[in-house]
């Protein structure tokens, strides 16, 4: 990998490419992860590179409804995978949600690279290899899933999920938290909380919350209450539309 000097004004952004190129070349990512990426990088752009303070806000409450779920499941895509190996591991220790691999371009390949992956980064168990259970409204390979994984679980956390596999989770009743860059995105319009941040720095975000709302013990069910998803959506927005372009 070549190096990139930290003082380089776009530094963060390059390593993130990098390590998405990186994910691409040990077969965890697919090839339309680098698209993803990209699109995600001009919204991070015009949001300024930082959690605005309605994604925190966002992060908050999802930390709230992780700690509070009967079952929590964090699904981990190609590019998660690549990007946050560590910070999803720790998320999942610290909210006691399982980790499981759940790709829109599906290959037993894939999902055992991931899951290897995951366990080198600390992961003790990997869900997502048994996909003995569907989603219902989906076709056959994007359906899979667990039975005692995402099918079974009350919460569950998508970052960078496709609309249409959002949507059918919702429709099965899942309280879902998604992370994606783009407000207007389907997977942000269906999800019961939608966090417009880059995926880096959403999830080392939740776990500081979830630590926090742990050791204080605030009461949960106040923190995720009069959250209103559509505000989250639309204060991005505006963020979005008054972006200075500068750097
Ligand atoms: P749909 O309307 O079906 O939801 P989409 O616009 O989400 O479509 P995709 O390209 O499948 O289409 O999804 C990629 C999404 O992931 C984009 O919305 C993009 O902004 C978001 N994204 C990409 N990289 C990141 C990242 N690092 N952190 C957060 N979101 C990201
Ligand atoms: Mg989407």
């Amino acid at each position: 990998m070549e190096e990139i000097p930290e003082s380089h004004p776009r530094y963060e952004s390059l390593m993130q490419r990098h390590r998405i190129e990186a994910g691409v070349e040990k077969g965890l990512t697919s090839r339309q992860g680098l698209v993803a990426q990209g699109r995600g990088e001009a919204f991070d752009y015009l949001l300024g590179e930082q959690t605005i303070p309605s994604a925190d806000t966002a992060e908050r409450v999802a930390a709230a409804h992780l700690l509070d779920a009967d079952h929590a499941v964090l699904s981990v895509n190609g590019n998660v995978a690549a990007l946050v190996p560590e910070e999803l591991v720790d998320l999942a220790e610290t909210t006691g949600a399982d980790l499981e691999v759940n790709l829109f371009n599906r290959t037993e390949q894939r999902v055992a690279a991931i899951a290897d992956h995951l366990r080198e980064h600390g992961a003790n168990s990997v869900r997502g290899e048994a996909a003995d259970a569907r989603i219902p409204g989906l076709d056959h390979e994007r359906a899979k899933v667990d039975a005692d994984g995402i099918y079974d679980a009350d919460v569950v956390l998508v970052p960078l999920e496709d609309g249409d596999r959002a949507e059918a989770l919702g429709e099965m009743g899942k309280t879902e938290l998604v992370v994606d860059l783009n407000p207007m995105s389907r997977s942000a319009e269906v999800a019961a909380v939608p966090i417009v941040d880059n995926v880096v720095r959403a999830l080392p975000n939740i776990t500081a919350h979830a630590r926090e709302l742990r050791k204080t013990e605030r009461d949960l069910d106040a923190v995720v209450a009069n959250f209103d998803p559509d505000d989250a959506r639309g204060a991005a927005e505006q963020q979005i539309r008054r972006g200075e372009l500068g750097d």
